[in-house]
């Protein structure tokens, strides 16, 4: 038995030529799971009895159990979900005007031990697998008004480009036309700044957005903040994120949380600006941080938040700063889990 969507349309169609079915069988099953959200086989109304005989003895459909629901003020909702071998994971949806974001996980736990970040708090365990990266998007789908999940972030719980073939595999999956057909353009990932792993992408052909945290301007700092800057530290990260965008022509955003007392100074603004002058394809998203109590983190105060915005500004860096969602239900990275995980 193996997990039905963990595979390609091109490779369930080979399965199905295996066993003898016609290949066009494989798009009407990704139909039923992908654009109606059936996830049972025998109400696949239009394959023949023994057809569905066939792929319940073959295939999974359904990795995850939904745990707890928790809806903020601002329409954000978060899901956790408990995996077959019990492990916890979370995925989120983010309404805003014209779009609905998914959030997902793309490990259990997360080993990179950011230190405003709630998913490193309770250690590693392993990657997910395809199927459940794969059910974390099509649960989100089926929750969303009409079924229109129309962005994807790999921004849940760890380090996607720590998990790469299995994201990657993800996002084929989900990219084509006959599944979610959530266009390339419209799919994040976020990764810490794993140089190898970037340049790797930037080999993919894929139309996909990237988004590197950053969270400091100077090594000493990000070394604090980030312990992986040890590893790729930013004086060869922001070099090899130029050389992302002159490769791929696409823009890479930089994440920056902004937390009180750490990274939010006019002297970080300036040291920020002077390490992304000459980065053409790029801009700045700065967030003010969730609390995160276990970690002792707070968002600056708003004047400061903004005087930094300010500074990006005038050094002419092109800078958004995000409105933080979901305050009300624990939503910063990995804080619904890790109060499971306490338990
Ligand atoms: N490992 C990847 C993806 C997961 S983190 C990465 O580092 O990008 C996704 C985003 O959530 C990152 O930009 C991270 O910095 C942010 N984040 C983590 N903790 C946060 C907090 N307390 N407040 C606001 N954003 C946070």
């Amino acid at each position: 038995m193996q997990d039905i969507t963990g595979l390609t349309l091109s490779e369930l169609e080979e399965n199905l030529k295996e066993s003898g079915y016609p290949l066009f069988h494989a798009k009407q099953i990704f139909s039923w799971i992908y654009k109606k959200g059936v996830l049972d086989f025998n109400s696949m109304s239009d394959l023949s009895a023994e057809l569905r005989k066939y792929l319940k003895a073959e295939f999974f459909l359904g990795n995850l159990k939904l745990v707890k629901t928790l809806k903020s003020r601002d329409e954000t909702e978060k899901f956790l979900f408990e995996l077959k071998d019990k492990n916890l994971i979370e995925a989120v949806i983010i309404p805003a005007e014209n779009r609905i974001t998914g959030c997902i996980s793309t490990q259990v736990g997360c080993k990179f031990a950011c230190k405003f970040c709630a998913s490193g708090l309770s250690g590693f365990k392993r990657n997910l697998t395809v199927p459940e990266i794969i059910d974390e998007a099509l649960y989100l789908k089926s929750h969303c008004p009409g079924g229109k999940l129309t962005h994807l972030v790999f921004m849940g719980t760890g380090e996607p480009l720590d998990n790469y073939d299995n994201v990657l595999k993800a996002i084929r999956i989900i990219n084509s036309g006959f599944s979610f057909n959530i266009g390339a353009r419209r799919i994040t990932i976020s990764t810490s700044g794993i140089i190898p792993e970037i340049e790797r992408l930037a080999g993919e052909n894929l139309q996909i957005e990237l988004s590197v945290s950053l969270h400091a301007a100077d090594d000493r700092k990000r070394s604090l903040l980030m312990p992986v800057n040890k590893k790729y530290p930013l004086r060869n990260l922001i070099p090899a994120c130029k050389e992302y965008t002159q490769k791929t022509k696409r823009q890479v955003t930089f994440e920056y949380v902004l937390i009180k007392d750490l990274n939010s100074s006019l002297q970080d603004a300036q040291n920020l600006s002077k390490i992304l002058t000459g980065l053409k394809l790029s801009k700045v998203n700065l967030i003010p941080a969730n609390a995160v109590k276990e970690a002792g983190i707070e968002p600056p105060k708003k004047l400061e938040i903004l005087f930094f915005k300010d500074c990006l500004l005038k050094h002419g860096i092109n800078v958004t700063l995000r409105k933080p969602r979901g305050q009300d239900i624990e939503a910063a990275c990995g804080q619904l889990r890790l109060n499971y995980v306490k338990k």
